[in-house]
């Protein structure tokens, strides 16, 4: 390695967030097989680019002015395994499905995010399993203490008791390389066409049992195909619109839970800041930028390249933890997950930390800041307030719990200033998660008893949190939805919905090893949902 690279790196560090508790760590057996590929994964390029995040910054801030809603649909743990072809485009077109459905009912561009592309690590309650094994000679049974699956960039699933699940720091290596693919992937077939929404009917939608569901869509596509034979006739045709065009606005951002922080602290770049003077100026730094002494901190941004935009998980989010530190270091737009047992004036402490004020000079000030003040002794050309759209709040509180511990932190949120800027998402899973009342039907030991979640316990999450929002807070709004969903068609892991798909059914098609996920035809019937309540 030159010297060069060496020292841009010594930049790219920040030193808090490394002498915080880091919650979720994982022990690897060797250090510095860890840091050999730590040093590795710092000289690979970024997967994503400085002006893709900007743009989905920009995205963010009219989602947060309620002018876009946001969907972020994906695994809950992405498999290795998962890096092909048709899962991939299974899961894009479900997603470009879902968002047509929506900015027909709601009248607005749909800003998507994938939990694709890198999702890979996955907190733990706990941090070892029992599982039994019979010994295929003698039949004997016996217990063995393994780690629990930490997703695939960490150990490997398989529970063979020799693996023991022991942490394997190349896994994080693969985890790039498997991200890039997948990455790739997205943009060559979107490139490819893929999302022309002059030709939705080739998006698969034949595969829905339903008839009902069928026949909505095939009104969906009926008027938006009027639609846009109309724009064609008088000669505005929404395909040489701009990419901000609700049309043509075939936009996939990737994002995924950031816990393994030395991976993203790896994955991080210092970017020059655009200046007025030359606002195009965003890039990575090069080393030979540093040759005058480091970057000072008014001169560069630290971008994480690993996505577009992380999250911070429910288990990592502590006040005084690395998790935060590191969040609140990199110029990414974040999201923040709310379980109940977070207290309002904590997730305001937690938002003050990621969104804090910041100064912005008044001539490039616009509309993507909100909550300004000139501090006295400021000078007064600089304003102050916060980024609008640089915070995703994802409440995943669950049926029984919205209506209690909802209104309270929504309140919090109101009386903050932080409630111009705040993006709102409903995470109708997390709180959710139950056990499916049959015992696994298979002759496998280890055969756990299967996570489920009820169709009927995701719709109601969802229409309870409109409901409070829009009857208590008007100044407040849902500015999307978080949801765990595949493209797989054969999935049965979540009962209900228009396939009336019952517990007993679950077994046939349960492929997750971690939560229950929505499938093809359960998805759809969520996005109708949801279009039909901003439609009416
Ligand atoms: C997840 O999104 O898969 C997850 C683990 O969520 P949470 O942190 O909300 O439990
Ligand atoms: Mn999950």
């Amino acid at each position: 390695m030159s010297g060069a690279s060496a020292s841009t790196r010594e930049y790219h560090a920040n030193p808090t967030w490394r002498s915080k508790k880091e919650a979720q760590q994982v022990d690897y057996p060797s250090q510095e097989a860890f840091q050999s590929v730590m040093n590795r994964i710092e000289r690979l390029p970024g997967l994503v680019s400085p002006n893709e995040i900007d743009r989905l910054r920009t995205q963010l801030a009219s989602v947060a002015e309620g002018n876009a809603f946001l969907l972020q649909t994906g695994d809950c743990a992405e498999l290795f395994d998962y890096c092909d072809p048709e899962q991939i485009q299974a899961k894009l077109k479900l997603s470009l499905l879902m968002s047509l459905i929506l900015i027909w009912g709601a009248r607005k561009p749909v800003v998507r995010i994938g939990r694709i592309a890198g999702q890979y690590a996955k907190p733990r309650s706990k941090p070892t399993e029992i599982v039994t094994k019979i010994d295929p000679v003698t039949g004997q049974a016996s217990q063995h203490e393994i780690m629990s699956f930490r997703g695939d960039n960490i150990n490997a699933f398989s529970a063979e008791p020799a693996s023991g699940r022991i942490p394997d720091p190349e896994r994080l290596l693969q985890a790039y390389f498997h991200s890039a693919a997948t990455l790739n992937h997205i943009r060559s077939e979107l490139a490819s066409g893929l999302a022309d929404l002059h030709a939705p009917r080739q998006w698969s939608f034949q595969h829905v049992q339903s008839s009902a569901l069928q026949a909505e869509f095939e009104s969906v596509v009926d008027s938006l195909t009027d639609a846009l034979d109309f724009m064609r006739t008088i000669g505005a045709d929404p395909s040489t619109f701009s990419s901000s065009s609700v049309l043509n606005s075939v936009d996939y951002f990737i994002s995924h839970e950031g816990l393994s922080l030395g991976y993203e602290e790896a994955l991080t770049r210092l970017v020059r800041k655009p200046t007025p003077a030359n606002p195009h100026s965003a890039r990575n730094v090069h080393p030979s930028d540093l040759a005058n002494g480091a970057p000072t901190g008014d001169s560069f941004d630290r971008y994480d390249l690993s996505a577009h935009t992380i999250w911070l998980g429910d288990r990592t989010r502590q006040l005084d933890g690395a998790h935060v530190d590191f969040f609140s270091s990199i110029r990414n737009p974040v999201g923040v997950k709310v379980g109940p047992s977070m207290k309002p004036s904590e997730l305001i402490q937690i938002l003050d930390i990621l969104n804090p004020d910041v100064p912005i000079p008044a001539a490039a000030s616009s509309a993507r800041t909100s909550g300004w003040s000139t501090p006295s002794g400021t000078t007064p050309n600089i304003v102050y307030g916060k980024e609008k759209g640089r915070v995703m709040v994802i409440i995943r509180l669950g049926a029984a719990k919205v209506t209690s511990h909802l209104p309270p932190l929504l309140e919090a949120i109101a009386a903050s200033n932080h409630k111009d800027s705040i993006i709102l998402l409903c995470d109708p899973m997390h709180g959710n998660t139950q056990t499916s009342p049959y015992p696994p039907a298979s002759s496998d030991p280890n055969a756990q008893p299967l996570k489920t979640r009820s169709f009927g316990d995701i719709i109601s999450e969802i229409l309870s949190f409109l409901e409070i929002i829009s009857s208590d807070f008007p100044t407040l709004h849902l500015g999307g939805v978080h949801l765990e969903l595949t493209g797989d068609k054969d999935v049965t892991e979540c009962f209900g919905g228009s396939m009336r798909l019952e517990p007993k059914d679950l077994e046939r098609g349960y492929k997750s090893h971690c939560d229950p996920r929505l499938n093809f035809e359960q998805s759809l019937d969520v996005a109708f949902l949801l279009s039909h309540y901003f439609r009416n």
